[in-house]
């Protein structure tokens, strides 16, 4: 969650409006960024920005790296509170000098609660708790030092101990895929703290009272939040497709589900959730996506409404027969049930197969049944399925697949009907051209959001626009049907419409193309380069391959291919993949992606890629 939301604070920032400072009409002097005024959080940050080509710069006296085309970039570091900065830009053959003063804010630590104060402040548990016998609620409270803190929970009292007595875990951050503190952790004012709950406990909107007695006196502060016992198990429906599902409250996403299924709810933590899948599986679905089969209204007072379930009375259901069917997206395996019921795909690509985890299932399997293919039956996509009963009510499908590749899956019910649709291979008209694939062209933002700026205070919403046309010619010249996200410059669809664009149209591939920029606390010149990213492993070939093409036109550093929750490489309908070409903000790769000539060559690398791929040479397969 950290990483998207400082990606998120950091595109925020990046599309700050450009601050340009013009002596005269001759001089060129502009800081893109960051912001003057801004307040970041962060030990270092950099200027980026552009002079007069062949002009001398320096920040507080010290000599900036300036590039041929003028373009710039330059660490400072920070210090707590503001720092001030005077960049000189002097322009010998004109003889002009120009300067601009930057304030920038860095975030001062919250300041340590004093032992004179008398204080409490909770920071968890911070919402409304549904809470099960062996759940374990931990409280954690910066308070006045040197106090004893207790916490009184229905007719318990916790003591918390002071964080300063034992190893406390640091208050990192994540940005760009590396840890940073933002401040050393002051630990003298925090108290932690945890309790189990047992059969014997039964809260009914209960708020935690947290009591401190010091030297200077006692004081009782009431908690956040309502906490409650679940006393019965309720079940709830899924409302949206795709109804996403995580893995605890804000952390990573499984397998989202379609709406109308089934799922039983046993506790919440705010407005996420809880539901079993199995007797060790739990995930989380915001209420937002769910409709208790009794009741709307979640979860204030749930102990009292929704449909009650026992505990005895899985299994929901019986596969009893899989049944495989060729249609127009590929084949598809079909699990009757008699219920819409939860489930989790997991693809592997060695062996290659893709595996369907239904959840409430017992197995009384006793055909698995293919039609009569009209086609040549080596051209079957499924090698053969099989089944197996994982654990009490976890069915699995394995779908053994043909070849090494996969190209595309997604799940659905029709009626009570579990569908797996597995999607077969391009149909290439096998010429050694691109006859045939459709691919679907992301140009990266766009509308209201410019993404990352480049030195020079252009948009990466439009090199990307610009790349992303010149490779779409490129492909339609090698006769693919190329569709694109965005047709304009101006336009701005939503991440979610961008998926629905490509999987809409059933396209071959989906291509996001990017251009980066890093957090604060890096650096511009020594962080760069051609990187590409997967998120299914469907994805992670086509990634790489049309990551190695760039790379090699390029002349870029090879950042690798890595794994990123993007948005726009989570479907899993077609290998999608997301690129980065360059860095907005490192001048020398910016002065080449601003060139229309190497855009071309990049666009021409890309749609060579995807020759590659499709087209592989015999001593690299
Ligand atoms: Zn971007």
């Amino acid at each position: 969650m950290w990483i998207i939301n400082l990606i998120f604070l950091l595109f925020f920032a990046l599309c700050a409006p450009v601050l340009s400072y013009e002596a005269d009409n001759i001089n060129c002097f502009k800081v893109v960024y960051p912001r003057s005024d801004t307040s970041i959080e962060a030990p270092s940050t950099f200027f980026v920005g552009q002079v007069n080509a062949g002009s001398v710069l320096t920040c507080n006296g010290e000599n900036v790296r300036v590039n041929s085309a003028g373009f710039f970039a330059h660490v400072v570091p920070l210090h707590y509170g503001a720092n001030h900065f005077l960049l000189l830009n002097s322009d010998k053959d004109k003889e002009t000098s120009s300067s601009l003063n930057w304030t920038i804010v860095r975030k001062s630590p919250p300041k340590p609660i004093s032992p004179n104060e008398l204080k409490i402040e909770v920071q968890k548990p911070n919402s409304d708790l549904g809470i099960t016998p062996g759940n374990i609620i931990n409280f954690l409270v910066r308070a006045t030092p040197r106090s004893v803190v207790s916490v009184q929970l229905g007719q318990h009292q916790i003591t918390l101990s002071s964080a300063k007595k034992g190893k406390q875990s640091s208050n990192f951050n994540v940005a760009y895929g590396k840890t940073f503190q933002p401040y050393e952790l002051n630990e003298s004012d925090i108290y932690k703290g945890s309790y189990c709950i047992n059969d014997a406990d039964h809260f009914v909107s209960i708020h935690p009272l947290y009591k401190l007695s010091s030297r200077n006196g006692n004081l009782t502060v009431s908690g956040k939040g309502d906490i409650s016992t679940v006393e019965h198990l309720y079940e709830a429906r899924t409302t949206t497709t795709p109804t996403v599902v995580r893995l605890g409250p804000g952390l990573a996403r499984t397998t989202p589900l379609v709406e109308g299924v089934k799922v039983i709810v046993d506790g919440w933590s705010g407005d996420s959730m809880r539901c079993v899948y199995s007797s060790n599986r739990h995930v989380w679905i915001n209420k937002q996506s769910l409709v208790m089969e009794s009741e709307k209204d979640l979860p204030q007072a749930m102990h009292k409404m929704g449909k009650e379930v026992s505990e005895n009375t899985a299994p929901q259901a019986v596969a009893q027969t899989i049944n495989v069917i060729e249609d127009g997206y590929g084949e598809k395996i079909c699990l009757p049930l008699n219920e819409r019921l939860p489930y989790q795909i997991e693809q592997k690509i060695n062996p290659n197969c893709l595996v369907m985890r239904v959840y409430g299932v017992s197995a009384d399997t006793d055909w698995i049944t293919s039609e009569p293919q009209e086609n040549d039956k080596d051209g079957s996509i499924i090698d053969h399925v099989s089944w197996r009963q994982a654990e009490d009510n976890v069915y699995e499908v394995i779908v053994y697949l043909s070849g090494k590749q996969q190209w595309g899956y997604k799940a659905s019910y029709e009626g009570t009907t579990l569908c797996l649709n597995v999607k077969h291979p391009p149909l290439l008209a096998n010429d050694g051209t691109l006859k045939g694939l459709k691919i679907c062209l992301d140009p990266g933002h766009g509308g209201k959001d410019s993404g990352s700026i480049g030195c020079s205070g252009m948009a990466e919403s439009q090199i990307n626009f610009e790349i992303a046309s010149k490779v779409k010619s490129c492909l339609e010249s090698y006769g693919a049907t190329v569709i694109m996200t965005r047709p304009s410059l101006t336009d701005g669809p939503s991440l979610e419409d961008r998926v629905k664009i490509a999987t809409d149209n059933a396209v071959d591939f989906l291509v996001s193309i990017h251009n980066n920029a890093l957090p604060d606390a890096r650096d511009p010149w020594k962080e760069h380069g051609t990187s590409s990213y997967w998120y299914h492993p469907q994805s992670i070939e086509l990634a790489s391959t049309l990551k190695k093409s760039v790379k090699k036109n390029s002349g870029f550093i090879d950042l690798g291919t890595r794994y990123q929750n993007l948005a726009l490489a989570r479907p899993t309908a077609m290998p999608a993949v997301l690129l980065e070409i360059g860095f907005m903000i490192n001048p020398d790769e910016f002065t080449k992606l601003i060139d229309p000539r190497f855009q071309s060559k990049i666009a021409e690398s890309i749609a060579d890629g995807v020759k590659e791929y499709l087209y592989p040479k015999p001593e690299t397969k």
